[in-house]
């Protein structure tokens, strides 16, 4: 039985506005995506590393199959000087798919948002493109959406999955400002989003023949590279510090772009490979120059309006974890607003909705502090910040060895992994255990389909 009364507007369909919107779906609850752009994917976009406890949440909802097809296998990690003399080669990957049964994906973002566009059946009615949220108003009653194009779209809660510089964190910020007297719990942390380092991301073709499966990491003072290689492509993200911190959105040029990249050329991605051999083989208009963002919100939410995501808290690409942090916030605030619901016969108090994403805040929060700390200094450490950084990552880590940072670091991590508390689902049996399992059991001993949970729409 769906609850119609209840209806949840969703601001931004990346990829944690569209996995929230599955989640939804599964809770039947009712919902609505609004994108701004004219499509949810387009032919571009950075590289993504899903790691296992994620690819375990796209198999609960179905998309376990179809992520497969989409991404390769990665086996090791090379990390290497700018000359292409190797400091680590370890089986990181390998060991993570062998603890927790999922394989880490590498995937593009535009396959990742159309596998989960494509896995609605009803995504005309529930995906609403060319829909650019201009303001939000909130009462006691519910939440009004108003639209650049004038139309309002009226519902009970808003969620802002809608990135880094989004409108929803900054009317938070604003509510809260004004309602400083009623606090939502010790902010952790509060950091506003800057840019102390830029990154050239791509897409090409692997003519020299670069070993696949294996990430190739390169460090300089200043700089670093990150390459993948498998089979026939390759994907490339290049880190450079800006010259001066930033605030706010930037767009760079094309010529921008290519200058920055001839920075880059007398570094190797490979043993025996430099960046000016294979910059040619990248597709150009796959290619963008972007900063890298690192921010954490004070105030994740009012009574009817949350932030999830790279809206409450980003961190530079260095440890490929943004976008897996997204979709598990995604899923805690999911499991809050599906017994909120469910227990208040479709009706929750604002006080329910207002305890439900106190809750998830609280349960997303310690770990993205610890998360965002991570990347803040891997990021400092990879590019030899400082004489501290270029010590640690030259000689102590070397000296620790990397086998230590997946098991005290990367396993416990994935370990942690959400999962939506009421989709019934039977994951691939692996050693180490998880630490939240659905609270249903499967009947007939079979995982939903994605078609399956459509139906509940
Ligand atoms: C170079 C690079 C490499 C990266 N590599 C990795 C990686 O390996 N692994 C990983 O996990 N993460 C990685 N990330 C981070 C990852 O891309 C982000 O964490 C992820 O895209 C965040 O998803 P999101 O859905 O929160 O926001 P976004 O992807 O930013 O999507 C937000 C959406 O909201 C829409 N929107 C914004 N404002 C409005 C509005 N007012 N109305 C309607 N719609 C709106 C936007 O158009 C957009 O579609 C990388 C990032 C970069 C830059």
């Amino acid at each position: 039985m769906q609850d119609k009364s209840f209806r949840v507007i969703v601001i931004g369909a990346g990829p944690a506005g569209l996995y929230l919107a599955k989640a939804l779906s599964a809770a039947n609850i009712d919902y609505v995506v609004l994108e701004r752009g004219p499509s949810t994917f387009l032919e571009r976009g950075n590289h993504l590393l899903i790691f296992p406890h994620t690819v375990r949440l796209l198999h609960q909802i179905g998309l376990y199959d179809e992520a497969k097809k989409r991404s390769y296998t990665l086996r090791r990690k090379i990390d290497m000087t700018k000359s292409g003399y190797v400091l680590s080669d370890y089986s990181i990957w390998h060991q993570l798919e062998e603890k927790h049964g999922y394989p880490t994906m590498p995937i593009q973002r535009y396959d990742v948002l159309q596998m989960l566009h494509n896995s609605f059946s009803n995504r005309e009615r529930v995906i609403k493109t060319e829909a650019k949220a201009i303001s939000i108003k909130e009462t006691d009653q519910g939440v009004e959406v108003e639209l650049e194009d004038g139309t309002v779209e009226i519902g009970s809660v808003v969620v802002g999955a809608d990135g880094v510089h989004g409108m929803t964190r900054k009317y938070i910020e604003e509510a809260m400002s004004k309602t400083a007297t009623e606090a939502t719990g010790t902010p952790l942390l509060d950091i506003p989003t800057t840019s102390q380092y830029y990154s050239i991301y791509a897409e090409g073709t692997n003519t020299k023949k670069i070993p696949s499966r294996i990430f190739y990491e390169t460090r300089d003072t200043g700089r670093a590279i990150q390459l993948g290689a498998d089979n026939d492509m390759l994907r490339i993200v290049m880190y450079k510090k800006l010259p001066q911190q930033m605030t706010g959105p930037v767009s760079y040029t094309e010529d921008q772009m290519e200058e920055l990249a001839k920075s880059f050329f007398d570094m190797a991605v490979a043993p025996g490979i430099t960046l000016g051999e294979i910059w040619p083989d990248f597709h150009k208009h796959t290619a963008r120059l972007v900063n890298q963002n690192e921010g954490f919100a004070k105030h994740w939410h009012t009574g009817r309006v949350v932030i999830i995501s790279d809206a409450s808290v980003c961190t530079s690409s260095v440890n490929g974890l943004g976008v897996n942090c997204g979709l598990h916030s995604a899923a805690a605030l999911a499991n809050q607003l599906q017994k909120a619901v469910s227990s208040s016969a479709g009706s929750p108090s604002p006080e329910a909705l207002k305890g439900a994403f106190a809750r998830y805040q609280h349960i997303r929060a310690g770990e993205l502090k610890a998360i965002y700390n991570t990347a803040y200094s891997t990021m400092r450490q990879m590019a030899w910040d400082s004489w501290k950084d270029w010590f640690i990552d030259r000689f102590l880590k070397r000296w620790i060895g990397p086998d230590f940072f997946v098991k005290k670091y990367l396993h416990p991590l994935v370990c942690k992994g959400q999962i939506l508390s009421y989709v019934p689902f039977e994951d691939v049996p692996a050693p180490l255990p998880w630490k939240w399992n659905p609270d249903v059991k499967v009947s007939e001993n079979k995982n939903p389909e994605p078609s399956v949970v459509e139906q509940a729409q």
